[in-house]
């Protein structure tokens, strides 16, 4: 279709932009849709297969959701699993990884969390198991080898997990939505510079000069949401600390994805191991946690675009900083992650967090993955100096913004969802979503979490 005025148009194709394009294309009937990407393909930022951890966070390891939030994050994660076993087994192989996994509670008061949760978790997952040594040891070898005897220590432990290749996962929602509507337009190597309303409709500009109209427009840039939330004048009081997230190789010393517990306060911090679903003979160790003023990792020309998006000229910016960076824990583990880049001494302070998980690894056994790692971007709410973990939504007139970082990934597909409900109230009765055989294709027997509030609570991360 050759037009310049669509229905809807989305900006980014990552896992959170290409989900909404393929639910568009599938599940409703809005013929005028188009995305708009600024790299050549889609999935070259943060859903990047070598840029995540590639885990699909469906609660059962992550100790910081609460078990209200598992019971919301499990259908809704569910959802990437259930899209990629419908799709033929050679397209599926590339996206889904079946991948054992297990959260490691280390000394007597981890234990004990453990010992709680997995009480409640069992009715969500009745195939959790709990693991002492013997088994650990069974199923993990060099998690158990040269412990201390003494050291307490339980995992919960699944062979029902699944690793994804986000990346992968994004090519194949442009490739199934344009099977599903061969009329949507797919505009690469288009970077888009700037959104403005005229006489009803929103005005998108190209860098090549090219402007687009849509009467909707989804913005699906994650780092760069809020840059362009805050040009039309929305979310004025966010800012965004940067948290730059990189990763160390070893050779494959896990079966499975290894975690620890999480510090409530510093919920991406704890590091883990995980099989890297494109290099099957390592595993991969991370992710640290930088300050890092960028928008996009290792790409040294976006800290132009933090410096825009943060509002760092505001006093109550500054002062949301050195409430939220100030906070002992957070502080302390701040520097200790400066530490690691250091050339020589890095890598063995890093080494202290893997030892959590393998007691023998020596500083010989890692090595920085180069070229590997992303950013994540954690809202800060100037106005009551809060930190806002986990995916956020700022729904406009017509427009809405969405800032996703980790689960965003994972809950891809539950976002488009809503965010078609958004859209469906947007363009009034003209369309029609079929909600329901959505639900029906992708929702596991436990149901969703209401939809009707488009902003999840803060705290919802990994
Ligand atoms: C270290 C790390 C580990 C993580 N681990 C996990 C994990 O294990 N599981 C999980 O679920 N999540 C994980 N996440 C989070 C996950 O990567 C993100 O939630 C997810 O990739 C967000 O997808 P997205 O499509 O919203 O953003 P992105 O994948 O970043 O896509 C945004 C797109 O917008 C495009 N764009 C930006 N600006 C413009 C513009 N001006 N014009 C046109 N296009 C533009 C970009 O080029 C990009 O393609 C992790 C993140 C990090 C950094």
């Amino acid at each position: 279709m050759n037009t310049d005025h669509y229905d809807v148009v989305i900006i980014g194709a990552g896992a959170s932009g290409t989900a909404l394009l393929y639910t568009l294309a599938r599940y409703t009937d809005i013929k005028r849709i188009a995305i708009v990407e600024k790299y050549d393909r889609p999935g070259q930022v943060n859903s990047k297969a070598s840029n995540n951890s590639q885990t699909l966070h469906v609660g059962d390891i992550e100790t910081n959701y609460t078990i209200d939030k598992v019971q919301q994050v499990y259908p809704a994660a569910m959802m990437v699993a259930q899209y990629a076993k419908s799709l033929p087994e050679t397209e599926r192989a590339t996206i889904l990884f079946p991948t054992p996994k297990m959260v490691l509670g280390i000394g007597k008061e981890q234990v004990a969390l453990l010992e709680k949760r997995y009480e409640a978790l069992l009715p969500i997952f009745p195939t959790l198991q709990k693991l002492y040594r013997d088994d650990i040891a069974n199923i993990e070898p060099e998690v158990m080898r040269g412990r201390r005897p003494k050291e307490d220590i339980i995992a919960l432990y699944t062979e029902e997990g699944y690793a994804v290749d986000f990346e992968n996962l994004s090519q194949s929602l442009v490739d199934q939505a344009k099977i599903h509507n061969p009329d949507i337009e797919v505009f690469y190597k288009s970077s888009i510079q700037k959104i403005q309303k005229k006489n009803g409709l929103y005005e998108i500009s190209r860098k090549n000069g090219v402007t687009i109209k849509s009467a909707v427009v989804i913005v699906d840039a994650d780092a760069y949401s809020l840059l362009f939330a805050k040009q039309m004048g929305y979310g004025k009081h966010f800012s965004l600390i940067p948290i730059a997230g990189s990763f160390y190789f070893t050779k494959k010393l896990l079966n499975g994805k290894v975690y620890t517990v999480q510090e409530p306060k510093l919920p991406f911090a704890a590091v883990h191991g995980d099989p890297d679903v494109r290099m099957p003979d390592h595993t991969r160790w991370g992710p640290t946690a930088r300050f890092h003023p960028v928008l996009e990792s290792a790409n040294f020309g976006t800290s132009r675009d933090y410096l825009r998006s943060s509002g760092l000229h505001r006093p109550q910016t500054w002062k949301s900083f050195i409430k939220i960076l100030l906070d002992p824990i957070r502080f302390i583990y701040l520097i200790k992650n400066m530490l690691y880049e250091l050339p020589w001494i890095g890598n063995r302070i890093f080494l202290s967090n893997i030892k959590k998980i393998i007691p023998t690894i020596k500083h010989s056994d890692i090595h920085i993955a180069k070229g590997y790692g992303g950013m994540r971007l954690q809202r800060v709410d100037t106005t009551t100096h809060e930190l806002q973990l986990g995916e956020g939504k700022i729904v406009g007139d017509n427009i809405i913004f969405n800032m996703t970082p980790s689960p965003g990934a994972s809950v891809s597909l539950y976002n488009a969802l809503r965010d078609t409900e958004q859209i469906m109230k947007f363009l009034g009765t003209a369309f029609t979503f079929d909600k329901q055989k959505m639900e029906t294709d992708l929702v596991i027997t436990q149901t969703l979490a209401s939809t009707a509030e488009p902003s999840i609570p803060k705290g919802y991360a990994s």
